[in-house]
């Protein structure tokens, strides 16, 4: 089955996966060699890595795959924070708290007070990037709703702190929407297909604009050609075969590099989490084990190695340790899912809340957590800024010069967020990793990153190079 651009197709998909994947060890390393040199993966290659079970030949998959981590992002993790700012919504997806029919929900659309709100707790947290996440229906303001949420979380500043780049997540949109978006002063817009699989997809989504599996897997072409250059993509694991699903992925993929010439910006990995007024979501049908889980995180970063990847918090504290090193170049901290949850501690989040969450630590648990283990936590919003997007930022990631401005202005961002924001233990944490950091750049690396670290201590905020 064809969907009408024709870029997801089943038929090869099925075809690659029915060729007797070699799991020979002799042909799963040259397709490890391969991946080394940075180029990327075929899909007969992904199909390759997806076959092994082996446990000596997944070492050698997780192994390439931090190599390769390491090599392009070294040891930056990007941290954002998700902002429910409604949870209206007018389609049925089977596996979603925020369905039309569930009833058992709350409803709520944030005014645009409370959305400030919200944004000044994130950013009192320490917080620099936002997600803006609703359901698919908008109060009466239809769309401009989310573009007014967007000036407002633009707007506040407190102390020291502000929020300088959002992302959003919402639904698919028409392209002169798609440029109010990109007018908005988006960064990256988001969306995930859920299911490439057509016959899943329509099994799942009952009602609503989402049951239009085209309208959904073409919302890239439409964001890219009204000039939004960094698009994310992902897939809900759960719901059908993740082979299947990745492969599918790598289609999207390709399509996109083939029309305009760079791909997606960023993948998501969600894995399906229990939600209320859901059977599906507590007990996936293609339920994705959390070997399975590492291995997709790994194959995804040899495919396709300068596309970040995302990680949210529906993760337990220990996947997210784990698959840090594998090729998460991103994740959420401090999360709430609920519409107002940052400002109110609901006495029951669950009847609001879209989905459970698996890491309920606050940003400094997090931080201290992920620096402990020697990634520095990077608030950086410098790249989009400088308006390194699309192309511009694919060809300085390539030759990996992107650490020449990456690692920099991590340690920039992480020491604006030691000075002003965290805890005393923290701090402590967070002062040896910078300075054993800087220890280990090369001569030039160290010059740049130093001079932004000096700045920063001497009370300037927000450089970047
Ligand atoms: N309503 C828009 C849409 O569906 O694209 C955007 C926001 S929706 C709240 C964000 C994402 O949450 C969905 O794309 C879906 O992948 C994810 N999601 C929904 N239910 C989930 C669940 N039970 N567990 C994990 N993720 C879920
Ligand atoms: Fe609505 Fe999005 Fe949830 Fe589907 S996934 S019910 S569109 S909020």
């Amino acid at each position: 089955m064809h969907d009408t651009l024709g870029f997801i197709d089943e038929g090869e998909i099925v075809r690659v996966l029915a060729a007797p994947a070699s799991k020979h060890a002799v042909e799963v390393r040259a397709v490890l060699a391969k991946a080394r040199g940075l180029a990327g993966l075929g899909m007969e290659d992904v199909a390759t890595l997806a076959a092994v079970s082996d446990p000596e030949l997944l070492g050698e998959i997780f192994h390439t795959a931090r190599a390769v981590k390491d090599q392009i992002y070294g040891p930056r993790l990007v941290l954002f924070a998700p902002l429910y700012v409604s949870n209206l919504c007018a389609n049925d997806c089977t596996y979603c708290a925020f369905r039309a029919r569930n009833k058992a929900v709350k409803r709520r659309a944030l005014s645009q007070d409370e959305i400030r709100r919200e944004v000044e707790i994130l950013v009192d947290q320490g917080h620099k990037r936002i997600l803006l996440v609703a359901g698919e229906s908008y109060p009466h303001q239809g769309f401009q709703y989310v573009l007014d949420s967007i000036a407002t979380i633009y707007s506040v500043k407190r102390g020291k702190g502000e929020i300088r780049r959002v992302n959003a997540n919402v639904a698919p949109l028409t392209i002169d929407e798609f440029r109010a978006l990109k007018a908005s002063g988006i960064g990256t817009y988001q969306l995930f297909q859920e299911t490439y699989h057509h016959a899943t997809y329509q099994s799942v989504h009952l009602a609503g604009k989402k049951k239009d599996y085209d309208w959904r897997v073409s919302a890239m072409d439409r964001a890219m050609e009204a000039g939004i250059d960094d698009v994310g993509i992902g897939i809900l694991f759960g719901l059908a075969d993740w082979r299947f699903e990745i492969l599918a992925l790598m289609q999207h993929v390709r399509h996109l590099e083939a029309r305009f010439g760079v791909g997606p910006h960023t993948i998501s990995v969600p894995r399906l989490e229990p939600a209320i007024g859901s059977d599906i979501a507590s007990s996936p049908p293609h339920a994705v084990s959390d070997v399975d889980f590492r291995k997709i995180v790994a194959i995804l970063r040899l495919a396709v190695p300068y596309t970040g990847i995302i990680m949210s918090t529906r993760e337990t504290p220990n996947i997210r340790r784990e698959t840090f090193a594998l090729g998460v170049s991103q994740i959420s901290a401090g999360s709430r899912t609920n519409p107002g949850g940052y400002a109110e501690a609901e006495a029951n989040p669950a009847q609001s809340s879209q989905f459970q969450l698996g890491d309920h630590r606050d940003l400094d648990e997090v931080v201290r957590d992920v620096a402990a283990m020697g990634y520095v936590p990077s608030f950086c919003t410098g790249c989009y800024r400088l308006g390194r997007t699309g192309h511009d930022f694919m060809d300085l990631a390539k030759p990996g010069a992107i650490k020449l401005h990456c690692d920099p202005n991590a340690l920039s961002t992480f020491t604006e967020y030691l000075e002003d924001y965290a805890g005393p233990e923290t701090r402590k944490v967070g002062e040896a990793l910078v300075g054993s950091t800087l220890d280990n750049m090369d001569a030039r690396q160290k010059e740049i990153s130093e001079a932004l670290v000096r700045k920063v201590k001497g009370g300037k905020r927000d450089v970047f190079v």
